[in-house]
């Protein structure tokens, strides 16, 4: 079964081909990233209309690069949310008119189920239940995959999602957007232990998170060190903010890993690229006698493959979209 994916729900304008939701064919991915650089972060508006110009052109390459025709393609699989209601509507608005035009089924899918299908691309033999650490620019999520599309959320955050901490740290120390990457680089030149930031638990939940407290302890330190006109290790303050990520994200998620009896863990979204991160949850795992799995970096940020991924077993289940679907900005994982 070939499927056609596409992904508008951000700041990147994406289309890929994938065969039985494992083999990707094509992922062209269109990041809108050095417009939005300019401003610090995404502007919706510069969105919207970004993948507005670049839509087509995509969906064009995609085919081509996987050697296919629509006429070939079984299945037309889009996001339509969670994300940015205007870059969202693009995507959906293309995919309607394809599967109107051609006759071709419509398969709405939700980012994040996305983002965790990344997996099954990179890994052919995955298959659930697994534990799953979901980290992206909106959205941590601790998720008991219990089969394919069926999900248990155990846990999220209560204030800034993990990626978002990573971005507005990297801005603190003056790194720029999109932070995450430049942060986990810088990291490498310092050390992780030297400056203390809180591990935030929360009182009433073992699986819950809490990132703002941590990024608030960070522009802290900056600032008193820069009111003492003290110079400032910003390699020291990367290295350390990001171990108190990565020790927290590690530890609930083994925690959770354990409490349910799962013998396999998943990381998915923007920030399961970070080497720290994937560095702790290696050899926490490996203490556990726990698998771990991970998407390469290009399929942990936002591309259309984890898309097609995620509609092929929606496909096979039976979702179908008719042409009333619409873009849902707030759209929960597990909702129709
Ligand atoms: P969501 O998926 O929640 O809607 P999004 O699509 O914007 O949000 P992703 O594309 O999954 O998010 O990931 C982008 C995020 O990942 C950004 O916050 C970015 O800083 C972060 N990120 C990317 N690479 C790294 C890295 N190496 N280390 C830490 N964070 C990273
Ligand atoms: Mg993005
Ligand atoms: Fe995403």
């Amino acid at each position: 079964i070939k499927i056609l994916a596409i992904e508008s729900s951000c700041d990147e304008t994406s289309a890929a081909v994938v065969v039985n939701g494992r083999e990707v064919l094509s992922n062209i991915i269109y990041s809108q990233i050095d417009i939005h650089t300019l401003y610090g972060g995404v502007v919706p508006e510069i969105a919207s209309r970004k993948h507005i110009e670049k839509v087509n052109q995509v969906i064009r390459t995609a085919l081509k690069e996987a050697d296919c025709t629509l006429d070939d393609v079984d299945a037309i699989a889009v996001t339509y949310g969670p994300g940015l209601v205007g870059a969202l509507l693009v995507g959906v608005g293309a995919a309607k008119a394809i599967s109107y035009a051609k006759n071709i089924p419509l398969v709405g899918v939700h980012h994040i189920e996305g983002h965790i299908a990344a997996n099954f691309i990179e890994d052919k033999t995955l298959e659930p239940p697994f534990m799953c650490l979901v980290v992206s620019g909106g959205h941590t999520h601790l998720v008991k995959v219990t089969d394919y599309g069926q999900f248990e959320i155990l846990g999220v955050t209560r204030d800034d999602a993990a990626g978002e901490a990573f971005d507005k740290v990297a801005r603190a120390i003056g790194l720029g957007y999109p932070g995450g990457p430049k942060v986990d680089k810088l990291a490498k030149e310092g050390n992780p232990d030297a400056i203390e930031f809180p591990r935030a638990k929360i009182s009433d939940s073992a699986y819950d998170f809490s990132f703002s407290g941590l990024k608030s302890a960070v522009l802290n330190y900056i600032n008193q060190k820069e009111m003492k006109n003290e110079e400032i290790n910003r390699a020291d303050v990367a290295a350390s903010f990001q171990k108190a990520v990565t020790d927290v994200l590690t530890e609930h998620t083994i925690y959770a890993a354990r409490k349910y009896g799962m013998d396999k863990i998943a990381l998915a979204g923007g920030v399961a690229s970070n080497s720290a991160l994937r560095a702790s949850m290696k050899a926490a795992c490996e203490k556990a006698g726990i698998q771990l799995y991970y998407p390469a970096p290009i399929l942990c940020t936002d591309n259309a493959a984890m898309i097609g991924a995620a509609g092929y077993y929606e496909f096979i289940k039976g979702t179908r979209h008719g042409l009333d679907l619409n873009a849902v900005p707030n759209l929960k994982l597990g909702e129709r």
